[in-house]
Formats: C-alpha cells, sequence, structure tokens
C-alpha cells in the first residue's frame, strides 16, 4: 500500500509516538483523516491542526467504528502503559487495553479499512530468555513458548494473536512491530510513566540544579536493555507498515547497554558525575534484553542505527527545557 493512496487513521496520538507519527505521515504526504486518543486535548503531548483530532475512548466498540470510517490504514498505538513503575503496578489496567484492540481490528473490518498496524511490544518475550544481563538477543521466535511479561505483555502477545487471525479469517491486512524501549523529545519525562532514559535525564538536571549530586537507579544497575531513537522507530513503522511481512517484527536498536552505562552517558552530557544510590526493592524489569535485528535487515535491508549518545543528548536538552518551562507532563 503506498503512502499516497492511503487515508490514515492514528490511534493513541495524544500520546508519545502517535504525535511524532502523526507529524510525520503529514510529511510525507499522507492524508491524515484523524488523530485520536482518550486524553483531553490540553494533555496531548504534540497536536497537530490541519487533522481531525479527536478525544475518544477506544475501548468503547461505537468510538472504533467513528474512529475508523472513511479510513483505508489505521495506525494503532492507543494502550494503558508506561515505564516499569507503571506496568508492575498497573497489571489489569495495562490488560484492558485488550479492548481497545479487539474493538479497532472489528471497527477496522467493519469499516473496510485496508491495513492495520499495530504496534506490540518486547515484553511479550519468553522471561527466562531475558535473565541475565548477557543476554543473547531477543529473535522473533522467542515469544514462544509464551511467557511474556505478566500484564502488559500477555496483552501484546494475545492483540499480536488477533491480528494475525484477523489477516487469515477476515482478510485484514496486518503489520505487527515489536518496539523495544523507544525514547526522544516529546515523551513522558515525569509523573510515573515515563521510561528509563527520561527518568534518568530528569534525575540527572534536577542533580545539576539543585546541586544535590545523588541519583537513585531502580535495581543494582547492571540489567542491561536497548534504547531507540523515535526517528528509527517512526521510519520503521513507515517500512514496515509499507511492507508486505505477515509476521511481527522487532523494531529496537541493538545497542545494548548497562543502566550503569545509560547514567555514564547522561552524566556525560551534563557535565557532571552523581553519587549512585541504588534501590533493589524497585521495579527493574527482566536482566537483559536486547532486539536481535537479522530478520528485520534481511526483509527490509534496514535496522535502526541512531547511536544512543545522539539521542540521548535530544532528548536530554529537550527534558531540560520542558523542566525550565515549568511543564510537566
Ligand atoms: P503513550 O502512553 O505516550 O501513548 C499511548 C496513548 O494511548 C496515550 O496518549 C493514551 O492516552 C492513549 N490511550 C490509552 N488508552 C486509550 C483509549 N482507551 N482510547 C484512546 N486512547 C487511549 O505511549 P507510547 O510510548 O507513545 O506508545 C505507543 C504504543 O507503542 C503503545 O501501544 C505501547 O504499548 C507501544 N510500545 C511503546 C514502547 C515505548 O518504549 N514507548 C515500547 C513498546 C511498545
Amino acid at each position: 500500500m503506498s503512502i499516497g493512496s492511503q487515508r490514515a487513521v492514528v490511534c493513541g496520538a495524544g500520546g508519545f509516538i502517535g504525535g511524532h507519527l502523526v507529524k510525520h505521515l503529514l510529511a510525507q504526504g499522507v492524508d491524515v483523516v484523524r488523530a485520536v486518543d482518550i486524553k483531553p486535548l490540553d494533555e496531548w503531548h504534540q497536536v497537530t491542526g490541519s487533522v481531525e483530532n479527536l478525544v475518544l475512548d477506544l475501548k468503547n466498540r461505537e468510538n472504533c467504528l467513528a474512529a475508523a470510517e472513511g479510513a483505508t490504514s489505521v495506525y494503532q498505538l492507543a494502550a494503558d502503559m508506561g515505564g516499569m513503575g507503571f506496568i508492575e503496578n498497573n497489571k489489569a489496567l495495562c490488560m484492558l487495553s485488550v479492548l481497545t484492540n479487539t474493538h479497532m481490528l472489528m471497527a477496522a473490518r467493519d469499516k473496510g479499512v485496508e491495513r492495520f498496524f499495530y504496534s506490540s511490544s518486547a515484553c511479550v518475550y519468553n522471561g527466562d530468555k531475558q535473565s541475565s544481563p548477557n543476554v543473547a538477543a531477543l529473535k522473533e521466535a522467542d515469544a514462544y513458548p509464551a511467557m511474556p511479561e505478566d500484564g502488559y505483555g500477555w496483552e501484546k502477545l494475545f492483540s499480536e494473536r488477533m491480528c494475525r487471525h484477523f489477516e487469515e479469517d477476515f482478510g485484514l491486512q496486518c503489520r505487527v512491530a515489536r518496539f523495544h524501549n523507544v525514547y526522544g523529545p516529546y515523551g513522558t519525562w515525569d509523573g510515573g510513566r515515563e521510561k528509563a532514559p527520561a527518568a534518568i535525564c530528569r534525575k540527572v538536571i534536577e542533580a545539576k540544579r539543585t546541586g544535590k549530586h545523588e541519583i537513585e537507579i531502580w535495581g543494582d544497575g547492571s540489567q542491561t536493555r536497548s534504547f531507540m531513537y523515535i526517528d528509527d522507530c517512526i521510519e520503521g513503522i513507515r517500512l514496515i507498515f509499507e511492507s508486505d511481512i505477515h509476521e511481527p517484527l522487532n523494531l529496537g536498536s541493538s545497542e545494548l547497554v548497562s543502566i550503569n552505562q545509560l547514567v555514564d552517558i547522561v552524566e556525560d552530557i551534563a557535565g557532571i558525575k552523581l553519587d549512585r544510590k541504588y534501590n533493589l526493592s524497585a521495579p527493574k524489569g527482566v536482566n537483559g534484553r536486547n532486539s536481535d535485528n537479522t530478520l528485520i535487515q534481511k526483509m527490509l535491508g534496514w535496522e535502526p542505527s541512531i547511536r544512543l549518545r545522539v539521542g540521548l543528548e535530544k532528548t536530554y536538552n529537550w527534558i531540560e527545557s520542558e523542566m525550565r518551562a515549568g511543564a510537566a507532563k
């Protein structure tokens, strides 16, 4: 499906990735007919005036039908989610996103939508394969046998499966990407739903501003992850959406760092050194997780490549300017 022929709806457009996606699709010449989110407009991370912005709860089937009206493509990013602190403490809320995914898939089928993009997550992967910081990068096949992150991960895996069967049984073309930790400007950096890169930037900036040169780190800091800059995520969505790949695909960076190394980089950007306090009872997630990009390289000849240092510098500067402006989200 070519970019130019789409009439697109972005669900979860008031969120971090959805807000960037609306802007990017428009820049590519896509007719974005609608941007939808449950949050009041003044809480959206980015609002694009030239599209119809609707505040709707997409757990409700009628609202999904209204959202899908007249669209050829749906980008389904709406989900109740956040960083480890949120998903470990709100498993039922995370699982209720199944209503959004179910009703959006049904609405897309019933309204004759041609293609459906679904944002899955690396949290679908079997926990047993992520028990060591020196983890082998996760291949797509490692989602089975299933033992995903409790709550959030189970819902994502189930909804991936629903996409597969809506395609097989109803002919709705579905494309599924498993995002691995996305970060960048216009992301959540405060309030409990923020993820590690934004949280660490905020803590380092706070330490710099207050002169209290200390930082709290969740876990012992040895846990490893990879982090994908938002521009790579958006480019990956475009490539996967336009492709003929019917299986879920990793969309993540393969630049593995420990949380301690992430703090090193942010300290370097800020030009300070902090005394690290490790909170061993805070949620820290799996011990190690990385994205194996063999399949995306093979299928698309592309993988995320923006270096963490480069993306973090932009993110740090943006959070610093937000904090200066006192605009906490
Ligand atoms: P986000 O929380 O910033 O955006 C999600 C948006 O969905 C929010 O604005 C929220 O208000 C909206 N939403 C929630 N419930 C809704 C409902 N019932 N009706 C309408 N809107 C609703 O998150 P994000 O980082 O932009 O993530 C987008 C998608 O990517 C999500 O599906 C998420 O699970 C997935 N994902 C993100 C990451 C990441 O690192 N950011 C990693 C893996 C997967």
